[in-house]
């Protein structure tokens, strides 16, 4: 699903895409019916190449053994015409073997099968119990496959045919050839790889074999059956399967004898053989198909790529980088809009530095002003915090004044309430101090060392009066010596921003607390503000950090003190954070910590 997602979303990939399914796949479908096809076809071929085979060597066959039937019968009729010598006869013998040389021998034999004349010069023999002399006996010519040690030493082919005198049978004359002529001759054994052609007798006895001698039984199965099924009256074609091959047999009758001949052929040979021709045509075709994915990936890619550069370029842009361009690529429509981007981003950047100026200039007075109101604000109870001082100053003076008119001054009574009027008036010179540093725009303070817990009972100087107004308890707890690398006045007012936030959230409570921890965490300070209150409703975590977010009634709020502490907090290197997971409301803060032995260690707690 992502997968099919991430096609659509990108331009090239769906071009891609479309290309591969409106042409690679047919042409891949095209290649495998043609694959398929082909192997059939081959299987086709092959299979009525060997059809042609058999049916070429029956015909061989009964060419040769007509050939010969008709010699010997010209033969016989020329013994049987008339009378002649035994040289005569063994002229015409001699003659007929010089005009068809594949004969050997040519013999007659009188009617118990005792040669009478031969065209050899071997002596005379007997072949009464020959199948061809007993046939030529009936009237028939009849040809048999024989292997005689005595009269030749190979295989051969007899035909016998009778001679006649005076209507009567009175001779029998036989023609020899050597079968290798007949293997020469139908070719038994040139056939292709995957087949193969014999001839066997009607006993089943090897005529011609590619492998096997003449007149040798059958051993192999698959020549068996094929034999088998010829003998049960099958003939032409026959599917079998042996073991774990398919065969197809071509049978055919050859000749006298009930001789007959099959062709055998391994149908997984053939697809073997197949698979083995068509692998490189195949191959070829795959590798062009290849080829041009290959060149069209990468041409779409080249066509694609100026309008993926201007859709990154266009997102850059939307994410505010206001410095991203396009170098056009080409010289065609696409450099047009190149060139319109690149305008539109020099006018939004102008547009928006213009912006950032004018925005700064508010945002400092912003700053300014909402750091106005808290001051206005802490305005009441900081008057309060001077006053208690001064009416203390008073007391002491109207006290000094009395004694001083009575006559009943004492040195040392005067010297301790000068010494409580220099403290006390030292306290109305520090929040004097506080209020005017707080007051003052500290953003373009240079980042000087301080205490964390000097900046700490800063803020809480600052706030403590208007706590103590309505019954707020601030604890505050700083592990020695942390220090940092700041501009303190910025934040002390995120402290104060922060304690003024909790106080305003938990004033109508009945249990009100504020109380801030800071910690050593490694190379980190980390700091959580936390108060009485039961956190912040789901909706607004993700608003409150906005800046003009919130829920303070009109003039109550301006809705910046989070965010403007987000930017000082952030401008430290800092992280500022709502946490969720407390039980109480609860902001965290942290921030890089610089740790100086030097410095002391105030840890501050106070109780107001
Ligand atoms: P203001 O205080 O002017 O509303 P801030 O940016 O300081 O603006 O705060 C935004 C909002 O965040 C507040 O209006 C308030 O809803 C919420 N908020 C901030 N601090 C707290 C707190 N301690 N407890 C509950 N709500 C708070």
């Amino acid at each position: 699903m992502k997968f099919i997602q991430s096609i659509r979303k990108n331009f090239r990939n769906r071009i891609i895409s479309y290309l591969a399914v409106s042409s690679l796949l047919p042409v891949f479908v095209l290649l495998a019916v043609s694959y398929s096809r082909s192997l059939d076809s081959f299987q086709t071929a092959t299979s009525q190449h060997l059809e042609g085979v058999a049916h070429e060597i029956s015909l061989k066959t009964d060419l040769w053994n007509q050939k010969n039937k008709s010699l010997i019968a010209l033969v016989a009729n020329e013994l049987s015409d008339r009378t002649r010598t035994p040289q005569e006869q063994k002229r015409l013998f001699a003659n007929t073997i010089g005009a068809n040389p594949w004969i050997v021998l040519i013999h007659t034999l009188d009617l118990k099968g005792n040669d009478l004349i031969r065209s050899d010069h071997d002596p005379l023999r007997k072949y009464g119990d020959r199948v061809y002399f007993q046939e030529a006996l009936r009237g028939n010519v009849y040809s048999e496959a024989v292997y005689s040690k005595q009269t030749t030493s190979k295989p051969a082919l007899c035909t016998g045919a009778p001679v006649f005198k005076n209507g009567k049978i009175n001779q029998v004359i036989c023609f020899c050839s050597y079968m290798e002529v007949l293997k020469l001759e139908i070719g038994s054994d040139s056939m292709n790889e995957s087949g193969y052609a014999f001839v066997v007798d009607g006993k089943n006895q090897v005529i011609a074999h590619p492998r096997l001698a003449f007149l040798s039984p059958l051993q192999d199965a698959v020549e068996i059956r094929a034999v088998k099924a010829y003998r049960q009256g099958r003939q032409d074609r026959f599917e079998f399967s042996e073991g774990d091959s398919r065969y197809v047999s071509y049978l055919q009758p050859a000749g006298d004898d009930d001789a007959m001949i099959a062709v055998i052929q391994n149908q997984d040979e053939v697809l073997r053989q197949a698979r083995g021709y068509l692998l490189a045509p195949f191959s070829v075709a795959l590798l062009v198909v290849l080829l041009c994915c290959i060149l069209s990936y990468v041409g779409i890619d080249r066509l694609t790529k100026p309008i993926n550069d201007l859709a990154l370029a266009a997102n850059e842009l939307s994410h505010a980088n206001l410095k991203v361009r396009v170098q056009p690529s080409t010289d065609d429509e696409m450099k047009l809009l190149a060139d319109a981007f690149n305008r539109m981003a020099d006018r939004i950047e102008a547009h928006t530095n213009e912006l950032h100026q004018k925005v700064a200039a508010q945002s400092q007075k912003l700053i300014y002003s909402a750091k106005m109101s808290s001051l206005g604000e802490m305005a009441g109870s900081i008057a309060h915090e001077i006053n208690n001082p001064l009416a203390i100053i008073n007391l002491y003076i109207q006290n000094l004044k009395f004694n001083l008119e009575q006559g009943k001054s004492n040195p040392d009574k005067t010297k301790e309430a000068l010494t409580k009027m220099e403290s006390t008036s030292l306290r109305i010179t520090q929040i004097i101090k506080g209020l005017r540093s707080f007051s003052r725009d500290g953003s373009r303070d240079p980042m000087q060392f301080e205490n964390l817990s000097t900046i700490l009972s800063d803020a809480q100087t600052l706030v403590s009066q208007s706590l103590i107004k309505i019954s707020i308890r601030l604890e505050i707890q700083c592990d020695p010596g942390l220090a940092l690398k700041c501009q303190p006045v910025p934040l002390c007012q995120v402290f104060v921003n922060m304690i003024l936030n909790a106080k305003d959230a938990i004033q109508n409570l009945e249990e009100r607390w504020i109380s801030i921890s800071a910690t050593d965490a490694n190379d980190k300070i980390f700091i959580r503000i936390r108060d009485s209150g039961h956190g912040i409703p789901t909706a607004l975590h993700d608003r409150i950090m906005e800046p003009f977010f919130t829920t303070k009634a009109a003039g109550e709020g301006t809705g910046l003190g989070l965010s403007i502490s987000k930017g000082i907090v952030e401008q430290h290197h800092g992280k500022i954070w709502y946490n969720p997971d407390s039980d109480h409301t609860e902001f965290c803060l942290v921030l890089p910590k610089f740790y100086s032995k030097n410095l002391e260690s105030p840890s501050s707690e106070a109780l107001i």
